[in-house]
């Protein structure tokens, strides 16, 4: 409770914090995370699912997963108490940058506005050859008639708008994270295990230059060691006691 109370103080002092957020900040939404509590279903492998070089072997093994877990899924989850509560602190002009790994589109749909996603949007697609865009609701349908699902415009192999393992992230975004990062005064990590590469970069960066570093996640990360607060608490619960 003290750290929920020293984190509330340093919130009311900031006027650039950056918000880092991982897969715990949707588990409440009832989308399963990688690692830590409540770790992704082992029915479907992310070293096949989540990887390009598997993707491009086989992407049925990726529309499979999509259809049978990961579309029904999405079609429930809503934003959370979390999302909710960063949106205030986003109002109320505290928070300059929201930075997620999170593909799933919750932090927007829940109003936030300044967000850079690091690993893309899954309920985004494009046709690999033509570029055709199409969303959730396309995607679902293609999908009824046929899988893999094929590009309307020219019947090729369409892809989620995520990074996959084995892809670079978006340079422009990436900048623009490590930017925003460097110039924070408070760099919050919310349920993030902290160990996907680039992205755990970004805390490091904002410590260097200054920036205090907090750390909300269950478990404990590998940056817990150089973070001036850590507070091992469910994330919806904290945001709801600093607003
Ligand atoms: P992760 O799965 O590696 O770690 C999640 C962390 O959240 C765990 O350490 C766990 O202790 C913590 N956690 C779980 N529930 C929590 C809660 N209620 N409050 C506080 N902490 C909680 O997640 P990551 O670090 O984001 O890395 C996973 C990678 O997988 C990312 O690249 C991301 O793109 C992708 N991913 C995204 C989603 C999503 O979009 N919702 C879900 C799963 C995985
Ligand atoms: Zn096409």
């Amino acid at each position: 409770m003290n750290n929920i109370k020293t984190l509330k103080h340093w919130v009311g002092k900031s006027d650039n914090i950056v918000l880092f957020t991982g897969a715990g900040v949707s588990a409440e939404s009832g989308i399963p995370t990688y690692r830590g509590k409540g770790g992704y279903w082992n029915k479907y492998d992310p070293d096949k699912y989540a990887n390009i070089n598997y993707f491009h072997q086989d992407p049925s093994y990726y529309w499979n997963f999509f259809k049978d877990v990961r579309s029904p899924v999405l079609k429930k989850a809503k934003p959370n108490t979390a999302h909710r509560s960063i949106v205030k602190l986003e109002n109320s002009g505290r928070i300059k940058s929201i930075i997620t790994q999170n593909i799933d589109g919750l932090h927007k749909e829940a109003g936030s506005k300044n967000i850079l996603e690091l690993h893309g949007n899954t309920r985004m697609f494009s046709c690999l050859k033509c570029k055709l865009e199409f969303d959730f609701h396309q995607i679902n349908d293609l999908l009824d008639k046929h899988l893999p699902p094929e590009c309307t415009e020219c019947g090729s192999l369409i892809r989620p708008n995520v990074i996959l393992f084995g892809e670079p992230l978006d340079p422009d975004i990436l900048s623009k994270a490590d930017t925003d990062s460097s110039l924070a005064d408070l760099f919050i990590t919310a349920g993030s295990s902290l160990v996907v590469q680039p992205a755990a970069l970004l805390p490091l960066t904002a410590k260097k230059n200054g920036a205090k570093l907090v750390i909300i996640n269950l478990d404990p990360t590998p940056l817990d060691a150089m973070a001036d607060l850590v507070i091992n608490i469910n994330v919806s619960e904290v945001f709801l006691k600093i607003i």
